[in-house]
């Protein structure tokens, strides 16, 4: 794809790659492995920047928008989905601080977060609310400065790691999806503790936790924007978000041909490069082609919001008021609708096309020697979180249908 990026972009890309040849790719097996994240690597995430790209320079970050964040996390996962995971975690709970805190919160929170201080996360999913996020079960009843929280949530990528968690619970379960509230919860709250870390199929070098909330004192100021309105919060950080998903596939299935392409030229068979065989060729030529298309449209959408997303948060930061209030001066519109569609069309491309490198490579494909196989199992996940594709494609069908 042809997209002409500014300088930062420039420097965001080559630096991203550099830094997931030198520091991800020597990690990659052995991190695989022992299903373990190695905790220096977050020095040199901060020391990069990686956890500020989107974030504004007022807040030490770079300014970058989604497709900043996304190119980084495209060119990362290119090597490891797993090991990059952090900076798109502590994006996806940044999301929505930068989307719905005040003036005061984001001086709080966002410096801490650009410099890798403070890693964010986003704390959603419940045993009993997965797809229904509205079904939570976690509660937060007001006593005098602070919110009781009780529940349990799971699933929170880099649970163990993270240190701001925006946690969704209701503060007023009769109301149902419109009783849910936003919370940032810092490590060491009473009441609150990282649990069980799940066995996993892929992304293992990233843990995935249970957190519990037992009598949970958080402080009433850290509520994001106001009661109720947890239900926005969280879907429009989705919007923001899905985007990254959407490129860290990307990555994954440019990582797969990356591996299988140069191994395919080597590998001979019948006296000739098994490349060479016409239909080995036309499996390559059809798995290029869709991860270009589905490059193609996130990163039009991501040019596309950061138009809005950048210049709605300048006006946030010079006016004290919400990033949300701005972006909605500027356009009523969502875009719940492409986010999905980039998601999910990258997602199930990503797996597609790892899936092929494996039957490609024929029997190293599936030795773990071999990284291709890694691909496919980093893969699956980008169909899930943050909404399976089948909650995607209701999401653009929905859509759709009001506007035919
Ligand atoms: C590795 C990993 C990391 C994660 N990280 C996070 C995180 O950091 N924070 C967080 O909050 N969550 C996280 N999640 C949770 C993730 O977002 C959920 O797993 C996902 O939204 C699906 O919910 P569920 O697992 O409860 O599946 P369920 O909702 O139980 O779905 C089961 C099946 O039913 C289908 N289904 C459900 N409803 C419908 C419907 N209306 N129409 C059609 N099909 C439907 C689903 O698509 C799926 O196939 C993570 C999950 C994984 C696997």
């Amino acid at each position: 794809m042809i997209f002409e990026y500014d300088d930062l972009k420039k420097e965001i890309i080559d630096s991203s790659s550099k830094f997931a040849q030198e520091k991800l790719k020597p990690l990659r097996s052995l991190y695989d492995e022992k299903e373990d994240f190695p905790k220096e690597l977050l020095k040199d995430f901060s020391e990069m920047g990686f956890f500020g790209i989107s974030i504004p320079e007022k807040y030490g970050g770079l300014n970058g928008g989604i497709t900043g964040l996304c190119l980084a996390i495209e060119e990362m996962s290119k090597i490891d989905a797993g090991l990059s995971l952090p900076v798109a975690t502590s994006a996806l709970g940044a999301i929505p601080i930068m989307l719905y805190a005040d003036e005061k919160q984001r001086d709080k929170w966002l410096s801490k977060v650009a410099c890798g201080e403070k890693l964010a996360a986003f704390a959603l999913s419940e045993p009993e609310a997965g797809s229904d996020a509205t079904a939570q079960k976690t509660t937060a009843v007001k006593n005098g400065d602070y919110y009781i929280l009780n529940g349990v949530k799971h699933f929170c990528s880099s649970g163990d790691i993270s240190d701001l968690y925006v946690v969704f619970a209701s503060t007023n379960p009769s109301r149902g999806a419109r009783g849910i509230s936003a919370f940032v919860v810092e490590k060491g709250t009473e009441g609150f503790k990282i649990g069980k870390k799940e066995k996993k199929l892929g992304i293992k070098a990233n843990a995935t936790n249970e957190l519990y909330f037992e009598n949970c004192k958080v402080p009433s100021e850290n509520i994001l924007f106001s009661e109720g309105f947890g239900l926005f919060v969280l879907q429009e950080t989705f919007d923001y978000s899905r985007p990254g998903v959407a490129a860290q596939a990307i990555g994954i299935a440019e990582g797969a041909l990356a591996e299988t392409i140069p191994y395919l030229k080597s590998r001979k068979q019948f006296g000739q490069s098994v490349s060479s065989f016409q239909a080995i060729g036309h499996i390559l030529a059809e798995l290029a082609s869709k991860t270009e298309a589905a490059k193609a449209l996130v990163y039009s959408l991501s040019s596309a919001m950061d138009k809005e997303f950048l210049s709605a948060f300048e006006a946030a930061c010079k006016n004290g008021t919400v990033l949300r209030e701005e972006l909605k001066k500027i356009s009523k519109k969502r875009w719940t609708k492409h986010s999905a569609m980039a998601k999910y069309l990258a997602s199930e491309t990503a797996f597609e096309v790892a899936q092929k490198c494996v039957n490609l490579c024929g029997g190293i494909g599936y030795m773990r020697d071999f990284p291709v196989e890694k691909f496919m199992r980093d893969a699956k996940v980008t169909e899930i979180y943050e909404g399976t594709n089948h909650i995607q494609k209701n999401e653009i069908a929905a859509q759709l249908i009001k506007e035919y």
